[in-house]
């Protein structure tokens, strides 16, 4: 298996090298250069089975040689064995033929927990087998930066940087990334939103003589191994409502378009997925998108379910590429006029999107209301996050065909947002109830490449 450029001018590489690299050096991002497809009969024959033998036979086809059999299945069972629920991705039903797939029981209690403890277990094997070091940058909205640095925290070969928007994310997410003690992880809380965050994550990868001197590594959405683990629930989650025997549809909170991507990455495997739907709070530019075929980024609002506080949303690009037949040079032209403000879909890449995505937007008042009514319908208390998915869902959803909702976040990783919604405060799960006596440790900088560099530099164990 080889994963080629969205850009089309940066070499070919096998699932390691993709998964150790993160962003290709032409600016694109690494995608799969064939999508194996299932039979109906495969898909049949994963019913019944665990979460992590599911994961296996889902993931392996696209590994190509890079761990043996035996190293991928342990590196699956250290993954997932710290989640606190047998069935790792539990199902539950909200209302007739509505159900919320619940992807918080992980370590940091947002789904990213599900793609960083795979990724720290396959980092830790790749590099231990051939005596590399790297240095991992990644940005943040929240709670992938808690998830790396709880996936690798005390990691031999790594050392881990996270850039944060100061002030912008939860109290529980920053103490998720400033109070682990482990000295090869650094929480750098930066002087700007979430997009100037991710825009110098980009300006480091592209600075080609710090990247090699640093060994860089990624581990933001963009990784397409973290694409890859995230296809793997909406297997187990579709199979167990009667799938390829019945269609499902999947509502998703939308931000870096990552999880959205790996359901659409699943239909092209075969699983026969009805609606995929888009869902997006009042940072509404992909909705927009695939509605007139503008995208074009003014300035993100922060709302109440903050890791979707996104106007530059990279995996997005991933689709646009196949949505140009994958022409590298018209995603790179796009992605250059993006630079200088935005572009327009060419109208048949934008009849093709709208064909595979359904969209819809949540405002702070509806996710609010959201909350407060599901809590009243149902007894679960929802994050924000998920209160997004589900109200557009119930909007657009076809009540013949089973939906399910992504709950990408337990309640208690946004306690104000969520009991000024519910008039409940949620607490935290008895693992993390001292949480907020720990001490914390962030470097505050400038939203400035050199200063960044000159700290990682600095501090990372050579
Ligand atoms: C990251 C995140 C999202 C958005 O996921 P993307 O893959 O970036 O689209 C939604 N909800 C929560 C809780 C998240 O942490």
């Amino acid at each position: 298996m080889k994963y080629v450029s969205t850009r089309g001018q940066a070499p070919e590489l096998s699932f390691e090298d993709a998964m150790l690299t993160g962003l290709a050096r032409d600016g694109g991002l690494y995608v799969p250069a064939e999508i194996p497809v299932l039979s109906a009969d495969d898909i049949r024959a994963l019913n019944g089975l665990s979460y992590e033998d599911t994961a296996f036979r889902i993931m392996w086809p696209f590994l190509g040689g890079t761990f043996t059999e035996d190293e991928f299945r342990g590196c699956i069972a250290r993954a997932y064995e710290g989640f606190g629920h047998a069935a790792r991705a539990p199902l539950v039903q909200l209302e007739p033929n509505h159900f919320l797939l619940e992807l918080f029981h992980g370590p940091t209690l947002a789904f990213k927990d599900f793609a960083m403890q795979l990724i720290g277990q396959l980092f830790q094997t790749a590099l231990a087998k051939n005596g590399r070091r790297v240095t991992i940058v990644g940005a943040t909205s929240g709670d992938t930066g808690s998830a790396a640095i709880e996936a690798f925290r005390g990691l031999d070969n790594v050392d881990v940087f996270i850039l944060y928007p100061h002030g912008r994310v939860s109290e529980v997410q920053r103490r998720q990334m400033t109070t682990p003690a482990d000295s090869n992880v650094h929480a750098i809380a930066l002087d700007g939103d979430f997009d100037a965050c991710q825009a110098r994550v980009k300006d480091m990868f592209n600075d080609f003589e710090f990247r090699d001197e640093v060994g860089l590594a990624g581990v933001n959405s963009i990784n397409w191994a973290r694409v890859l683990t995230q296809v793997v629930y909406y297997f187990t989650s579709a199979v167990s409502l009667g799938a390829p025997d019945r269609r499902v549809s999947f509502t998703v909170p939308t931000g870096n378009f990552g999880d959205i991507f790996a359901g659409y990455i699943a239909r092209k495997m075969g699983l026969p997925i009805d609606k995929l739907v888009v869902a997006t709070n009042q940072n509404d530019i992909l909705h927009r998108c695939l509605t007139t075929g503008e995208y074009r980024p003014d300035g993100v609002v922060p709302s109440i379910s903050p890791s979707m506080d996104i106007q530059v949303s990279s995996n997005f690009e991933r689709v646009i590429f196949d949505a140009l037949d994958r022409d590298g040079s018209a995603v790179a032209q796009l992605m250059d006029e993006l630079k200088a403000g935005g572009f327009t879909l060419p109208q048949g890449a934008l009849s093709h999107l709208q064909e595979l995505f359904t969209s819809g937007r949540c405002s702070e008042d509806e996710t609010r209301a959201t909350i407060a009514e599901m809590k009243t319908l149902t007894t679960e208390l929802l994050c924000p996050h998920s209160a997004v998915a589900v109200k557009v869902a119930r909007e657009v959803r076809d009540p013949a065909v089973p939906m399910v909702s992504l709950a990408t976040a337990h309640p208690a990783k946004f306690p104000d947002a969520v009991e000024e919604a519910s008039h409940i405060r949620p607490g935290l799960p008895p693992r993390m109830a001292d949480l907020f006596e720990r001490d914390e440790r962030v470097t505050r900088l400038a939203d400035d490449l050199a200063a960044i560099e000159y700290l990682i530099r600095e501090k990372r164990s050579a």
